[in-house]
Parts: C-alpha cells; structure tokens; sequence
C-alpha cells in the first residue's frame, strides 16, 4: 500500500505496519500473527510497565490491559517514559494517561485502562482471561499475588525488577519452570533492601530490564518458548555486565505455591494492608475495608472549605493548606500525598471522609 492511501483513508495495513518485526524471520507472518492474537495484562504502569506495553502495543499485542492504581507525579518524568507534564498537572491516572498514548501509537490494538489497586480480593477478576501477566510492579505482596494466580490458572508470567543501575528478570512458566516463589520464598524484612527510594534509579537500567521482560513475551506470544533463556539474569549498566543464573534445577516440591498448591496470596485477608506506604515517594495509601461507590462531585463541593480542589473524569484531589494533598477515586480509594506515616494518613482520611 502506497503511502498516499495510507493517508487518504487513515488506516495502516498490519502488513505495513510490522513489515520489520515480520521480516525478522524467527517470527515472520505466522508469529506476528499469534502476537496479534495475544491477550496481556501489564501490572503496574510504573517506569517498568511503561517501556512493556510499549513496546507491545507498536508490536501488536492485540490487547492490552494496563493495571495501575497510581497518578503521574511530577518525579516520575524522568523514567516514565510514556507519560508528559500535562499529565502532572491533570493530575491524570497512569493507566489511562498509558492507554492514550498507546492508542496514539497504535489504533488496530485494544487497550483497556483499570485504574485499580491489585488485590486479593480483585485479582481474579482483573486478570481473567489474558494468555500472558508482565511485571511492572515495585513491589514484593503483588509480586506473590500475580504467581499465585499465574500457578493456579496455568497462565505464564515475566518477572522484572530494576534498582540504581542494576536489575533482574526470569520468565516464570508454571509446570515448566520453577516459580517466583521457589526462589524468592519469602519477602526480605522492610528497609534490607535498596529500593528506588534509598537507591534512586537510572532510566536505562529499567529500559534494559523491560526490553529484556518484553522479548521475552515475543517469544511466548510468537509460540517460540523453545527460545526463552529459561534463567533469572541479572545484569548492571554501571558496573557492565550481565550474569545468567541457571534455575531449571531450582523447583521446591515443598514450595508452597506451586509444590502445595497453597495459594495463600489469592485468599481474601482481613489482614491485607488497608493503608500502605509507597515506594519511591512519601505517599501512602489507604484502601476502605469494603469498597464504596462515592459521589466525588458532591464531595467535590462539599471539600470546598477544607482546601483546593481539583476533579477529573477519574478522581478528585483536595490540596491542604499544609502542602499535604489527598487523591481520592470513586471507590473509596485514596493516596495520601505528603507523607509516609500510615497513621498520619489514617487520621487525615478518617477527618475528611467522615466529618
Ligand atoms: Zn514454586
């Protein structure tokens, strides 16, 4: 097709529109064919997430489906590639900020934006039905919650993590490899670990882990798993260099989730943490224990007196004259802006949700 017809009827042909990921032979028009066939839940759209799902939605990944509870803050520009400063000051949630852009890029795919915390309780429902579960968390409760769904469903997923100038990754494949738990079995106490907070983050070494963690979904969406590394590779771009830890032999038939088919981290738990400091950031969040359906244009005007307020389509955010700032979203859910202290945050939510 010409270039001219492209324009007149504003319509790109796959044929032209992967003509060099179809050329590369390993796929060719059979894989890119099954590419765009595939369904894929990226959690978390965060510095990792963002540079995944782009690269999916321009290689055709035909539906996407972008999870995240976040908004873009004006910190995240630096890495997060997908988002802009209009973003920050619309106070714009990541996961619909994200879908636009793909959309942008790519109108022949689907992309459907849940700005949602990923939980216990919503796991199963906002992860149905997708071939393929990419990793673009920071953290390790929903790390567990996505392999215990991942074992239970029989459904692939693709561990990522990055950190000052280094980072890791392995594709996880129940009943083939071992999974994330068998080799990270429990999570290290708070604070032993550097995190993008103590650490700080250079974009490139995310960009390394996501290319890695994407090409890896080519792979497996493409029905090339005979090509998979089938290790957990870590690698540094400041120090250079990369290392491939082999782990077919790293399988635990005592491991809890995918040796005894325990999936403790899909049970609803009273104790799930209903207010949670986030990483990379003094922000905490706060889930209500049942979801609620909240009026936020009513509660719009009536925060009136108690600070600024800005609504979108998607949120509300009350700016306190104390530089603190709450978010809150129809279900009840809120961020709290300003500080790291879960209590603090708890008594602020308390005071403005029940005066
Ligand atoms: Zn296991």
């Amino acid at each position: 097709m010409k270039q001219e017809d492209i324009m007149m009827n504003h319509r790109i042909p796959d044929e032209v529109r992967y003509a060099r990921q179809i050329r590369f032979k390993p796929l060719a028009v059979d894989g890119q064919s099954l590419i765009t066939a595939s369904k894929v839940a990226v959690v978390g759209m965060g510095a990792l997430g963002c540079v995944i799902a782009q690269h999916l939605a321009r290689g055709g990944a035909g539906y996407l489906r972008l999870i995240d509870r976040d908004i873009v803050e004006a910190s995240n520009l630096q890495r997060q590639i997908l988002y802009d400063e209009d973003d920050v000051y619309a106070v714009m949630p990541k996961a619909q900020a994200a879908a636009r852009r793909l959309k942008a890029a790519n109108s022949s795919i689907q992309v459907d934006a849940m700005v949602e915390d990923l939980t216990p309780a919503n796991a199963e429902e906002l992860l149905k039905g997708v071939d393929l579960i990419l990793d673009g968390t920071d953290n390790f409760s929903t790390r567990y919650l996505i392999n215990d769904y991942s074992v239970k469903h029989g459904i692939p997923w693709i561990y990522g993590g990055a950190v000052g100038s280094g980072g890791m990754m392995m594709a996880i494949r129940p009943g083939s490899t071992p999974c994330y738990r068998c080799l990270f079995p429990a999570a290290p106490a708070p604070g032993t670990t550097d995190t993008c907070e103590t650490a700080g983050v250079l974009s490139p070494a995310i960009d390394m882990a996501a290319s890695l963690q994407t090409a890896e979904a080519f792979k497996l969406l493409s029905g090339r798993s005979d090509k998979l590394h089938g290790s957990l590779i870590q690698f540094d771009i400041w120090d250079t260099g990369m290392t491939q830890l082999k782990i077919s032999d790293s399988k635990r038939a005592d491991c809890p989730c995918c040796g005894l088919h325990h999936y403790e981290f899909l049970e609803p738990d009273e104790a799930h943490p209903a207010v949670e400091a986030l990483c990379g950031r003094s922000s905490v969040q706060l889930t209500p224990a049942v979801p609620m359906r909240l009026n936020l244009d009513e509660l719009a005007s009536r925060l009136q007196a108690a600070g600024t307020v800005e609504r979108n389509p998607y949120l509300l955010k009350l700016l306190l004259p104390n530089d603190q700032s709450l978010v809150l979203f129809p279900d009840g859910r809120a961020l709290i802006q300003g500080t790291n202290d879960p209590d603090q945050a708890r008594r602020l939510y308390t005071r403005i949700m029940a005066p």
